[in-house]
């Protein structure tokens, strides 16, 4: 399958180890018209760009080595969810001058509060002790995910059920009412969030598809091929996933 572009990777202004022009490079090379530079919000412990304002200095960035290559290079953020009242870790103001917004759900962020962290993110470590744990930690993802997607204009909804577990019916419906894209991610090699029968569920919503490479390395930009296998066997057709080449 050939697309059209990949929206979502990281640089070396988070935790990728790839500069924005080697990023851009393989986007040439892998005959994509588009790219999105989306590091992590600044709440990603260890990893997240210093403040959200740095992300407005790598958009000025994108729009000066990308004039004239031949590829739209856009900026946006991967932004963390912080808290259970939809709270995000890139404010508004600074979002709405980005080019598209993605969130996460990432287990290793700065909480809004000490109470969220305990309650909401901390669980997330045990909830293979026992049905129950696991039972009120997808609740309160699920719960978490779908304020966000009411608070904000979320773009695309990354990686979903990845290291957090979640309710998927619940989420794709959330995502098909605010119009944000259902991410499969070909960046994580243990694929156990997005396994063909949970895709199967998912599309029963009627929710629209992206497919990315969440790249952290040029080399793995445009690697996309395996989202789309994963959709076909999911029996979702090439019309309902955004960055397929018609
Ligand atoms: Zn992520
Ligand atoms: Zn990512």
């Amino acid at each position: 399958m050939n697309f059209t572009a990949d929206m979502h990777m990281h640089t070396q202004y988070s935790d990728g180890r790839g500069t924005m022009k080697e990023m851009m490079a393989a986007g040439i090379d892998k005959g994509l018209d588009k790219i999105a530079i989306t590091d992590h919000g600044p709440n990603n412990i260890g990893v997240g760009v210093k403040s959200a304002n740095q992300l407005l200095d790598i958009k000025k960035e994108a729009l000066n080595i990308s004039a004239g290559q031949g590829i739209e290079v856009l900026v946006g953020v991967e932004a963390d969810v912080i808290g259970t009242d939809g709270e995000i870790d890139v404010p508004q103001s600074i979002y709405q001058q980005l080019d598209l917004l993605l969130v996460g759900l990432h287990p290793h962020v700065v909480p809004v509060d000490v109470e969220d962290g305990l309650n909401f993110i901390l669980p997330n470590k045990f909830f293979g002790l026992s049905p129950g744990v696991r039972k009120r930690v997808i609740r309160n993802n699920t719960n978490a995910i779908i304020k966000v997607l009411n608070k904000h204009r979320v773009d695309i909804l990354t990686h979903p059920g990845l290291n957090m577990p979640i309710d998927y019916e619940a989420v794709a419906k959330a995502c098909v009412e605010k119009g944000t894209l259902y991410e499969i991610n070909t960046g994580h090699n243990d694929q156990h969030f997005q396994t063909v029968s949970i895709i199967n569920r998912v599309a029963r919503s009627n929710v629209n598809f992206i497919v990315n490479s969440d790249a952290h390395y040029p080399e793995t930009v445009g690697e996309l091929e395996s989202g789309w296998v994963l959709l076909k066997m999911a029996g979702v057709s090439p019309e309902r996933v955004v960055n397929v080449r018609h």
